[in-house]
């Protein structure tokens, strides 16, 4: 049973203008694709062959494993990042609404937060929104650091490599995340994993 290259939750034109079909196509058909292909080049015919990605990156960092921790990681996080993004944004409500209030002052002051710290990041990797301790954080991970390396459980995420906005924003990292964040984030999903609060599962054949 080898890692599937999780689907799109919606089609490859629903975040035009903001990210058109051709980046999907690419970020997605592409470069999410290469990370699950070269996992599952790495596990066949091996102990892990047949166990969920959350194993395979459990055995990976274990095993100090870089380039199949890398790739695992980074289906992982793409997976997730697909589920975070949504072409019509509803409002966070409810117990998300509220916590998200609590700990940030209100819904605008977190997406401020979430675009500012994408913004400086510097280089690759990923900007979060983090479950920890009964409290709501933004964290920030280089490169293919994923929910391993954050100290909490992910709520939400945005990729800040370059090849996530490069074909509709050049270098303009702040415009994409100012986009994504005003109304593209999935506060639906977000909620789902405070309310379950345990990691989200990568989805399986
Ligand atoms: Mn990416």
């Amino acid at each position: 049973m080898a890692i599937i290259l999780s689907p799109l939750p919606y089609a490859e034109n629903a975040l035009t203008p903001i990210l058109s079909a051709a980046t999907l196509q690419t970020h997605h058909g592409k470069h999410h694709r290469t990370y699950v292909d070269r996992t599952n080049s790495a596990i066949a015919d091996t102990d892990l062959a047949d166990q969920p990605l959350e194993t395979i990156i459990a055995a990976a960092r274990a095993r100090s494993d870089t380039a199949l921790l890398n790739n695992s990681a980074q289906t992982w996080n793409h997976g997730f990042y697909w589920h975070s993004l949504s072409p019509a944004g509803a409002p966070p409500q409810g117990d998300l609404a509220a916590a998200i209030e609590a700990s940030f002052g209100s819904i605008l002051a977190l997406k401020v937060e979430l675009a500012t710290q994408g913004a400086a990041h510097f280089a690759s990797g990923w900007v979060w929104l983090v479950a920890r301790d009964g409290t709501l954080v933004v964290e920030q991970t280089h490169d293919a650091a994923s929910y391993a390396d954050l100290t909490g459980n992910p709520l939400l995420v945005i990729d800040l490599w370059e090849h996530a906005y490069y074909l509709d924003h050049r270098n303009v990292r702040p415009d994409y995340l100012k986009a994504i964040v005003t109304d593209h984030l999935n506060w639906d999903f977000a909620a789902e994993n405070l309310a379950r609060g345990t990691l989200w599962d990568y989805p399986s054949a």
